[in-house]
């Protein structure tokens, strides 16, 4: 982890860069496969998984004997660790969801919004290094919730042409039943197009490394949407002197894990934190079994001295991380100040692992300074709200005549004249009374 103390203000652009490569340097990749799938389907992805997985697959659909087979070899222990995520997630989704609230704006004009859940979505589990088993809860409890029509779940397979059975156990214990092995940018290209297996799908949704991201955001340009460019993990630190360091370093390393293109940054206002934090992630790393991937993402990672806390959470309002970890006793004091973030875990004990499995929060969140303009997974990302309204005769005559003179001057004179009608028909039934 390279070091800072009081960088200038005009080297904070730099310092807020992350190692990801531009999403267009994918783009031709990302096109070309989808060129591919849309010609040659199932057998193209077959292909790409032999090619970017290195396994030949024989059949994408996963079977009821490989869920039984899951089934079974997974603890119970781990089973019932899954069912109180799932419950926790289950509970803080729920409380997402809106009342009808029949809003009558002027008398007789009654408007309001109804959810629908959308009908076909597709959930990306990355498998890619780690099986983020997780991210199923953390994707498909929600969909569930949004009653959602058909949920198609895609991860890549491992080298024996399987995928983790706790994968599978978590999948069905929330009765997705449609699970596909393929991952990468095929998953996402077979999600956006269909092919003879696997169903088009109209949002996909779902964390990824740069790969799966990059075709998610092409996947737009075809007529799907995206839940958010949720990319490579990253998480910003913000200790002080009442920070925990090896707490600190453990969190940093929690995120350094994911992957080599992971990014950490700690920020801090006490020189004596920063270093001890320095320590601590130098004795937990040689212990760390993924210790390759997270010693390559600290290359890219900073941890920086700052003049105050407001001074860090500037920092980190122009990163905009994906998750925000205020290891501070006095956290709470700066709430209001905290603008871009994904997810924020606040004080000594909140650590982000918490929030990754299961506080109840949902992990899959906007990276690379997307934090500044798209919110995390929740329950409204998979619905849509359709507003009504019921105009009674009382409220066109109310509302009508704002209309007719708007209209008017929009030189529209088919929209006014669709409320003159009325009002004429009105006025003649009140002439005749
Ligand atoms: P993954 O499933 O995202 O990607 C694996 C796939 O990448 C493979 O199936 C393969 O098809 C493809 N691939 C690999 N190398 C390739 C190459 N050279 N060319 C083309 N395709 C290639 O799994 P992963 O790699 O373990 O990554 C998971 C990612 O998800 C990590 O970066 C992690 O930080 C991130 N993540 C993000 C969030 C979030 O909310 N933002 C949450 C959890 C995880």
């Amino acid at each position: 982890m390279k070091t800072y103390i009081n960088p200038p203000l005009s080297d904070w652009t730099e310092l807020t860069k992350r190692p990801t490569k531009e999403a267009q340097d994918l783009q031709a990749l990302v096109l070309d496969v989808f060129n591919e799938i849309q010609t040659n389907k199932d057998q193209a992805l077959i292909d790409f998984t032999e090619k970017f997985d290195q396994v030949k697959i024989e059949k994408l659909a996963v079977s009821v004997d490989e869920i039984e087979e899951a089934k079974s070899l997974i603890s119970e222990d781990l089973k019932q660790a899954i069912q109180l995520a799932a419950s926790n997630i289950e509970k803080f989704h729920t409380a997402q969801r809106e009342e009808i609230n029949v809003i009558e704006t002027t008398k007789g004009v009654n408007c309001w919004r109804e959810s629908r859940g959308i009908e076909n979505v597709g959930i990306y589990i990355p498998g890619g290094t780690a099986p983020l088993f997780s991210t199923t809860l953390m994707l498909g409890i929600p969909a569930n919730l949004a009653s959602c029509k058909n949920i198609i779940l895609c991860t890549p397979p491992n080298k024996k042409g399987k995928i983790h059975p706790a994968i599978l156990y978590t999948a069905n214990l929330i009765g997705i039943e449609k699970i596909y092995k393929v991952g990468g940018i095929q998953a996402i290209g077979a999600l956006t197009f269909g092919t003879e297996t696997i169903q088009k799908v109209d949002k996909i949704f779902g964390p990824g490394n740069q790969y799966v991201t990059a075709a998610k955001q092409v996947a737009q340009n075809f007529g799907v949407a995206i839940d958010m460019p949720a990319g490579p993990s990253e998480v910003l630190v913000i200790a002080d002197e009442t920070s925990v360091p090896k707490y600190v370093a453990a969190d940093l390393l929690s995120q350094a894990e994911h992957g080599s293109d992971s990014q950490v940054i700690l920020l801090t206002n006490n020189e004596q934190t920063l270093n001890e934090t320095i320590i601590e992630l130098e004795s937990q790393l040689a212990v760390l079994p993924r210790a390759e991937f997270a010693a390559k993402a600290l290359e890219n990672s900073r941890g920086i001295v700052l003049n105050s806390i407001d001074e860090c959470l500037s920092f980190s309002n122009i990163y905009a991380p994906e998750h925000l970890i205020f290891a501070c006793e006095s956290a709470e004091n700066y709430i209001p100040k905290i603008i871009n973030a994904g997810s924020v875990f606040l004080g000594n004990y909140s650590c982000e692992s918490a929030g990754d499995y299961a506080s109840g929060t949902n992990h899959t969140l906007p990276t690379n300074g997307y934090a500044k303009n798209y919110s995390g997974v929740s329950f409204d990302s998979f619905i849509k709200k359709i507003t009504f309204q019921k105009l009674s005769a009382e409220g066109i005559q109310n509302i009508g005549p704002a209309i007719e003179l708007m209209a008017e001057a929009e030189e529209l004179f088919a929209h006014k004249n669709a409320v003159s009608l009325r009002l004429l028909d009105l006025r003649n039934k009140i002439s005749q009374s």
